[in-house]
């Protein structure tokens, strides 16, 4: 039965709205198929708005993935301003994908990719404006199968009742896995129902269910176990790990946005994982092990995206670009093929030492020099040896003196606040290092004109990480270190007009932390805050705190356990965490030692990067039959942290 496009009742409200441009689509590179031709149809969503959500790499693979099969079909959503929500409401019109303006509720599969816990306010309302029921289990066949995805994905426990689904790890092999049960599910009309598809899902162990699991807890709120309720599903699920990167070559063609986005460039991933073992770290925890594109393969992915978008920026993805092992000669490759033209190269997220900086000069051979990131996160010698961020002061200084000397003006300095065992002299210690950056940049330079700005986040700890079991700092100690910290370098007479300083205030952090380690009962505070209005979290215009401390007071009532209990609570090793059951592969003794060996200060032992020394057991490779990849033997030494924007 054909669907009919929305647009036609969303298209009056556009004028009433801020941004319309951005629920319009068309975009070049869109894809529209037609819905009857279909078998299986996705609405792939990015629970933010249409700026953040159109860049982001996940949603463009799976769109281009999906839509290049037969009888498979997948549009893109984003969330709608609270502008567009209200006359939504008042109007009827429920929600809509921006490529054909089709009902997210006619889907198959409703795909949300969490890149960040601060979405998840966003989602209830995409799928109360959907007209799908907020719970998996008041869902009905004609419902689709809510699938969630991303790094925030690795604990979706607060998020459980929301979901019908969880999938974890890389997307492209799993989500055709999901397309052919579905397929095969409907081929055969529908056995057994919704909970007949949802089994065949969960019966593989390479998909969560979590309505198949029942969670029992003590008395003093810890959890006491995750069990399945159903026969035929396995205890624990496993992470996706895609092996053949060069095999999937996506994005080919990727969106070009209509409307203003955060990136507007043409991103190629070039490595997956990151084995440097920052024990803050989930995105590297989580992605292990490294695996590495071709040369040949990144290149004619640049030839062929820029040619098929137009961008004039590529932007080479990775946790740390400049450790591929063929990063010099792709950077040369593609500076010399762009050279003259209006096409430059950016590496955002990356290390860098000496070598690196002749790096960075390859890749802005044709672009602007404005500015390059380094990120030491810890202010201390003793705070980075804690955190396994092996970057000593003389490294960080002779590497950004060497960017001052080769003619970049300005660095950012990226550092973390709250940290295990973090102390005010740590957090001092980042106005002393960027004191001693200025001193030696106008030394080596002759020049009074060169900037700092020191950049700082607040540490959350994050599941799956060697610091899953550490106390959170509590807001109030991290915005005093913070005070403390802004008055150091406005005391500074000779150096502190050359530093600048960024920093937020602790409770947002609060809020993700309570997001990030929380279990099945932070559901009811996601919901309460919903309900009373909570949008768009990740912004702070729109994000209350108030509202997350009242919502956790209501929604926890009568329970063991409060904010408290779920951020700025040290968890023992015996404790069961809310995401035991879900696998991505490190083994939690493993993890468990390198936490406890993070936590003797100068003395913490240090974790070397298994690219180049030999395997120091995480457990990753033996238990997801993977195994590290790189193109080129490793050479020198481990490199510094450094963005080149
Ligand atoms: S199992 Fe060994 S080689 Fe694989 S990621 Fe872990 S430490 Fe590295």
């Amino acid at each position: 039965m054909s669907v009919e496009s929305l647009f036609p009742r969303l298209e009056p409200l556009l004028t009433k709205v801020g941004k319309p441009i951005q629920y319009v689509g068309g975009e070049l590179n869109s894809v529209v198929k037609e819905w009857d031709g279909a078998r299986v149809r996705w609405a792939l969503m990015y629970p933010d708005a249409y700026e953040v959500g159109v860049p982001n790499q996940g949603v463009q693979i799976l769109y281009e993935v999906l839509n290049e099969r037969e009888g498979v079909l997948a549009e893109r959503a984003y969330a709608v301003w609270p502008d567009l929500e209200e006359l939504m409401r008042e109007h009827g019109v429920p929600h809509f994908t921006v490529d054909a303006h089709r009902p997210l509720a006619a889907f198959d599969v409703l795909g949300i990719s969490f890149a960040s816990e601060m979405g998840y306010t966003n989602m209830l309302t995409a799928l109360d404006l959907a007209g799908i029921p907020l719970r998996s289990r008041d869902r009905t066949d004609d419902h689709p199968i809510v699938l969630a995805g991303g790094h925030a994905a690795f604990n979706p426990e607060p998020i459980a009742d929301f979901l019908d689904a969880v999938v974890l790890g890389d997307g492209e092999e799993i989500s055709l896995a999901v397309t052919e049960t579905v397929r095969a599910f409907k081929d055969e009309g529908r056995p057994g129902g919704r909970d007949g598809l949802l089994l065949r899902l969960a019966a593989s162990g390479g998909v969560y269910v979590p309505r198949f699991f029942d969670v029992a807890y003590h008395g003093d709120g810890r959890i006491a176990s995750y069990t399945p309720n159903r026969p035929g599903v396995p205890g624990t699920v496993q992470k996706h790990t895609v092996m053949d990167l060069d095999g999937w070559p996506y994005p080919k063609r990727p969106i070009v946005p209509t409307a203003e986005s955060v990136h507007e460039r043409y991103s190629v991933e070039i490595f997956r994982g990151c084995t440097r073992g920052c024990r803050f770290c989930q995105a590297g925890m989580i992605t292990r092990p490294v695996r590495e594109r071709s040369r040949e393969t990144v290149t004619s992915m640049v030839e062929e995206g820029v040619a098929a978008s137009g961008f004039q920026e590529v932007g080479l993805l990775s946790l740390s670009s400049a450790d591929h092992s063929e990063i010099g000669d792709i950077a040369k490759g593609l500076a010399d093929r762009y050279e003259g033209t209006n096409t430059g190269l950016s590496l955002p997220s990356t290390r860098v030492d000496a070598f690196n900086i002749d790096l960075a000069n390859e890749l802005t051979r044709n672009g602007r020099r404005s500015g390059l990131t380094f990120a030491p996160e810890g202010g201390s010698e003793r705070m980075r040896r804690v955190i396994n961020k092996m970057v000593t002061e003389e490294d960080l200084i002779r590497t950004v003196t060497a960017a001052y000397a080769a003619g970049w003006r300005q660095v950012k300095l990226y550092f973390m606040c709250g940290l295990p065992t973090e102390e005010d002299e740590d957090v001092l210690a980042i106005a002393d290092l960027a004191a001693e950056v200025i001193r030696t940049g106008r030394e080596v330079t002759g020049r009074k004109d060169i900037r700092c700005t020191v950049s700082i986040g607040g540490f959350v700890p994050k599941p799956q990480t060697p610091f899953q079991w550490a106390a959170q700092t509590p807001h109030e100690v991290v915005d005093a270190r913070l005070r403390k910290l802004r008055d150091a370098l406005r005391g500074d007479r000779r150096y502190g007009k050359s530093i600048g300083l960024r920093y937020h205030e602790g409770r947002p952090s609060v809020v993700e932390g309570l997001l990030s380690r929380g279990d099945r009962r932070v559901g009811r505070v996601i919901e309460e805050v919903w309900r009373s209005g909570g949008r768009f979290d990740g912004w702070s215009e729109h994000f209350s705190y108030e509202r997350w401390e009242r919502a956790a007071v209501t929604g926890l009532a009568g329970l063991p356990v409060d904010l408290d209990w779920f951020t700025t609570r040290e968890r023992d090793e015996e404790e069961v965490l809310p995401w035991d059951h879900l696998d991505a592969g490190l083994d939690r003794s493993w993890l468990w030692q390198d936490w406890q060996d993070s936590l003797h200060g100068e003395e913490s032992l240090e974790v070397d990067d298994c690219r180049w020394t030999p395997c120091y057991d995480c457990g990753v490779c033996p238990s997801m039959g993977t195994n590290i990849q790189i193109n080129a033997p490793a050479e020198g030494r481990p490199l510094l942290p450094l963005t080149v924007e």
